[in-house]
C-alpha cells in the first residue's frame, strides 16, 4: 500500500505532539464532499478537515481566486505596504459580522493566534487582566489560547507555567445537568453558578473578558440555553466585561447562520474566526468594535505574513461562494435532514443517546447506558473505524460523540449514502 509507506515515514519525522492521526490513510486529492487516498480509495468527507472545508475540497471559485492572485504576487508584508486583497477581505468580514457599528479587523494565521489577539485587545481596552473561559473548552495551542483552554492534561503537561489571570467556569450543559434534574423546569442553575463565582473568587472589576464558544464544538457540540446567553450578555454589560465569541470552528456558515452567536442574539464585542475562513489556506481574523481595536498600539499584534494576499483572496472567494451558492441555507437544510435520520436511528439503536447541533455541525452522543448516560468511547472508535472502511471519513470528539461536520456544499444523495454507512456501522456495533 502506498499509504502505509507514508505513514511509517511520518512516524520518523513528524513531532508526536503535532499529530493526531485517526486512520492510516493519506489523502491524494479532493473534490467537493469527497476525496481519494493514495491507494485510490474514495471517501465521503464528514469532517471537512475539522470544519475547515466549508466550501468543500478545492471549490473551483476558490481555486480560481487563488490562481489569479498567484499570478499577481504572493505576498508583501503589511508592515510596510498597503495591500488590496486584505482590505477587500476586511470589508467583507465587517459586512458579514452582524452589528451596526464600526468594526476593525486584524489578521493572523490560525485560530490560536487570533484568540491571543482577542485576549490582548480585551486586556488593553479594559485595562484589566482577568480572562474567564470555560472548563472543557478548546481555544487553541499558543500560550494565550492554551491558557484559556481547559480540555486535557496532554495539552498542558510539562509546558507551564501558563499565563496568569485565567479562570475557568463550568460550561452550561443541559444534557448532563446534574443541578436541575430534580426540577421539572430549568431554573438556570448554570448561570447562578457563574454569578456565585463572580461574587466569591472572581473579581468582576478585574475581569477583562469572558471568552465563550457559543456552541462548544470540542466539548461534544454543547449548546447553552438561550436564557443563559441573554443573562451572560447582560452580566458582561453591567460589569464592563467584554464578551468574546470564539467562532473558529462554528463560524463561516457552519451552523446555519454566518456565526453561531447569532442563534442567541448575542452582540459580542470581539469575534474570532479562523479554520474555514480561507477554505484551507492559513488565515484567521479578530474583529472588534473600532474603539476596542484602537486600544492596541503598533506593533502589539503584528505578524510578517499577516493577511497574506493568496490566503486573503481565498478567504474573499470563500465568503462570496457561501453567499452566492446559498451554502448557509444548504447547511441548515442538510443538517435538518441528517438530524432527522440520526433521530430515527435512535429509536432502533440504544447506543445512540443524543443527537444535537445546528446546521452541519452535528453531534451524535454514544452511550453504554441511556438511563445513566454512561459514555461509550469504544462505540465511537469502532463505529468511526467501520465507517472509514466503508468509505466515510467521520471523526469523534470528547471520547464518545460522533463529529459530523461535512462541507456545506453537501448534496442529498451524498448525505443519504453517508448516513446509510453510519447506520450499517451502528448496526454492526449493536449486534
Ligand atoms: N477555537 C476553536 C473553537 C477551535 O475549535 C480551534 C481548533 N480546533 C481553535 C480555536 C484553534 O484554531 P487553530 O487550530 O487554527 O489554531
Amino acid at each position: 500500500y502506498n499509504s502505509s509507506r507514508v505513514v511509517s515515514r511520518d512516524d520518523q519525522v513528524i513531532c508526536g505532539a503535532s499529530r493526531a492521526r485517526y486512520f492510516p490513510m493519506v489523502i491524494q486529492s479532493g473534490k467537493g464532499s469527497c476525496f481519494t487516498d493514495l491507494d485510490g480509495n474514495d471517501y465521503i468527507d464528514f469532517s471537512s478537515s475539522a470544519a475547515v472545508l466549508n466550501t468543500g475540497h478545492s471549490h473551483p471559485r476558490v481555486l480560481k481566486a487563488i490562481k489569479a492572485q498567484l499570478d499577481q504576487y504572493i505576498h508583501f508584508s503589511c508592515d510596510y505596504l498597503y495591500a488590496e486583497p486584505q482590505v477587500k477581505l476586511a470589508e467583507a468580514i465587517c459586512r458579514i459580522v452582524p452589528g451596526d457599528y464600526k468594526k476593525k479587523v486584524s489578521f493572523g494565521h490560525s485560530g490560536s493566534d487570533a484568540i491571543d489577539g482577542a485576549i490582548k485587545l480585551a486586556r488593553a481596552y479594559t485595562k484589566r487582566p482577568g480572562i474567564v473561559s470555560f472548563m472543557g473548552a478548546y481555544h487553541g495551542s499558543t500560550f494565550g489560547a492554551l491558557s484559556a483552554s481547559a480540555i486535557c492534561h496532554e495539552m498542558r503537561r510539562g509546558i507551564g507555567p501558563l499565563l496568569p489571570g485565567f479562570q475557568h467556569l463550568p460550561y452550561p450543559n443541559c444534557f448532563r445537568c446534574s443541578l436541575e434534574h430534580a426540577r421539572s423546569t430549568c431554573g438556570l442553575a448554570c448561570f447562578s453558578m457563574l454569578e456565585e463565582a463572580f461574587s466569591t473568587y472572581i473579581v468582576p472589576e478585574e475581569t477583562a473578558a469572558i471568552l465563550i464558544e457559543p456552541i462548544a464544538g470540542d466539548m461534544g457540540f454543547i449548546e447553552p440555553p438561550e436564557a443563559y446567553m441573554t443573562a451572560l450578555q447582560r452580566f458582561c454589560r453591567k460589569h464592563g466585561i467584554l464578551l468574546i465569541a470564539d467562532e473558529v470552528q462554528q463560524g463561516m456558515g457552519r451552523t446555519g447562520r454566518w456565526f453561531s452567536f447569532e442563534h442567541f442574539n448575542l452582540e459580542p464585542d470581539i469575534v474570532v474566526m479562523g479554520k474555514a475562513l480561507g477554505s484551507g489556506l492559513p488565515i484567521s481574523a479578530v474583529v472588534a468594535r473600532e474603539e476596542i481595536s484602537n486600544a492596541l498600539e503598533m506593533p502589539a499584534h503584528l505578524f510578517t505574513l499577516q493577511g497574506n494576499a493568496v490566503a486573503a483572496a481565498a478567504a474573499l472567494a470563500t465568503i462570496e461562494t457561501i453567499e452566492e451558492e446559498r451554502l448557509i441555507e444548504n447547511a441548515k437544510m442538510m443538517g435538518d435532514f441528517l438530524k432527522s435520520r440520526f433521530r430515527a436511528l435512535m429509536k432502533d439503536y440504544q447506543v445512540i443517546g443524543d443527537v444535537r447541533g445546528r446546521g452541519l455541525s452535528i453531534g451524535v452522543e454514544l452511550l453504554a447506558d441511556r438511563e445513566l448516560k454512561t459514555p461509550d468511547p469504544e462505540a465511537a472508535v469502532k463505529i468511526t473505524y467501520e465507517c472509514f472502511q466503508k468509505g466515510l471519513l467521520m471523526l469523534f470528539l470528547s471520547s464518545n460523540v460522533l463529529r459530523i461536520q461535512p462541507p456545506l456544499i453537501l448534496d442529498a444523495a451524498t448525505a443519504e449514502k453517508a448516513v446509510d454507512i453510519v447506520e450499517g456501522a451502528v448496526k454492526a456495533y449493536s449486534k
